[in-house]
């Protein structure tokens, strides 16, 4: 496959939109097979591309500079076309003694995105973005109240995950989950989301070797490409993000509600269900006098019942100015209460990360120097570099830092 110089142009923009620059190609781009055909055309043996893939997959070694087995003019001229830098950090944030680490990257084309890790007893997980922004508009989801503006490539989603797994690996410890809850909405990213779960799962030199059943996808609901990813045999986790029973209030909450219905949506988790074997998540936010009446909760209870399905109730995380707040503990404890009395499994997530910055994401947002709200718990916060992060407002959170996946365990 030619290597292209420049910055591609996105091929499958929707007609009419703005054509984005893509970021210069990168060996995550590529199978194993697309990586030696690169090396060849590049004048080189192909077999360099697999050492290159196994420093990257394996040592977690990200820079070429750190390939010092290879010969200096494999690691300069093929280690430079194979590895360009495509994530440049801006800030990184740090708390619970470093367990928790929000990274907010800047993009080739000056886009920003972040991700999310979190540490657990029996579990190491990172939260990725998918697209810089989203264009599904969701009201109380801050990423979606600035628009789309690209989706990522392939390889931008994959280095987020390799710069955590070489960044946990340096003090012993490994990564071992990863969900799409980042910003963007995965499934609007079909082929690259796709292709960054072949590379995340696929052994080394192909890939990272993650377990597929480590790996969750979230969607807003978008169905046809639900039942595409049914069809694809990777037993990944599905997480739905529902947040109401009924359609007039999704058609609020969730605009794509408006194309597909609540049974629809809940049909095609079903049918994911039952082809894959895997339990599905549905992602409920509870917002105050919103959605947490326990009339809902019955509602939600009856849809669910008997189901292969899992809910995970997130405590709204406003974004600032919004009208709605999270609900009160009361009534999320009587909103589980009920699920739960109908035979539904429910847990309530983790709101671990939350310190950093009063809520994730608004690391994109915030005013560059100012230093995170902190309620004390923060441990430190460090800046890397003068960067300005200059579209304050355009890519904030979208309360995805505190995401732990479908087997998070219920909070006490
Ligand atoms: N676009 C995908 C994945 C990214 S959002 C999706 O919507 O599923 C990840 C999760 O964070 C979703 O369940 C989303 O509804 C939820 N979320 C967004 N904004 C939130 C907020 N302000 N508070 C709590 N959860 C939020
Ligand atoms: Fe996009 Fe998900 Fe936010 Fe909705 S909740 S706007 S789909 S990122």
């Amino acid at each position: 496959m030619p290597a292209p110089a420049l910055p591609l142009l996105s091929r499958d923009a929707p007609s009419g939109a703005r054509r984005v620059a893509m970021p210069p190609r990168h060996l995550a781009d590529l199978d194993l097979a697309g990586r030696r055909a690169w090396a060849a055309e590049l004048g080189h043996e192909p077999f360099r591309a697999e050492q290159i893939s196994r420093h990257y997959f394996a040592r977690l070694v990200r820079d070429p500079a750190g390939m010092t087995d290879l010969p200096a003019q494999t690691r300069e001229a093929l280690g430079a076309a194979l590895l360009p830098t495509l994530l440049a950090p801006v800030r990184e944030l740090s708390c619970d003694g470093g367990a928790t680490l929000k990274n907010l990257w800047r993009l080739h084309d000056g886009s920003l995105v972040e991700s999310v890790f979190m540490e657990y007893p029996h579990r190491a997980t990172v939260c990725i973005s998918s697209q810089a922004g989203c264009g599904m508009g969701c009201p109380f989801c801050a990423t979606g109240q600035g628009g789309l503006r690209r989706s990522l490539s392939t390889a931008e989603i994959v280095d987020q995950v390799v710069w955590f797994a070489q960044r946990v690996s340096a003090a012993g410890r490994r990564l071992s989950h990863v969900v799409f809850m980042g910003m963007g909405e995965p499934l609007a990213n079909y082929a690259r989301v796709m292709a960054a779960v072949r590379r995340l799962t696929a052994p080394a030199p192909e890939g990272l070797g993650l377990s597929q059943r480590h790996v969750t996808i979230s969607t807003v609901g978008l169905v046809p490409a639900m039942r595409r990813l049914a069809e694809e045999n990777l037993p990944v986790t599905l997480a739905l993000s529902l947040h109401a029973p009924d359609d007039d209030l999704r058609d609020e909450l969730v605009p794509v509600n408006e194309r597909w219905k609540v049974d629809e949506v809940l049909q095609a988790a079903w049918d994911y269900a039952a082809r894959t074997g895997r339990r599905v998540s549905i992602e409920y936010a509870l917002i105050r006098d919103v959605n947490d009446q326990p009339w809902r909760a019955e509602m939600l209870g009856r849809l669910l019942a008997g189901k292969l399905a899992h809910v995970n109730l997130i405590p709204l995380n406003p974004t600032p100015g919004s009208r709605w707040d999270a609900s009160p503990k009361p009534a999320e404890r009587e909103f589980v209460r009920r699920l739960r009395a109908a035979g539904v499994a429910t847990t309530v997530r983790d709101t671990r990360g939350r310190e950093i910055d009063g809520a994730c994401g608004q690391l994109a947002a915030s005013e560059p120097g100012s230093p995170p709200k902190s309620d004390g718990r923060v441990a430190k916060m460090r800046d890397i570099g003068q960067d300005p992060v200059g579209i304050a407002g355009n890519l904030v959170q979208s309360g995805w830092a505190d995401s732990r996946g479908p087997e998070g365990k219920a909070k006490q």
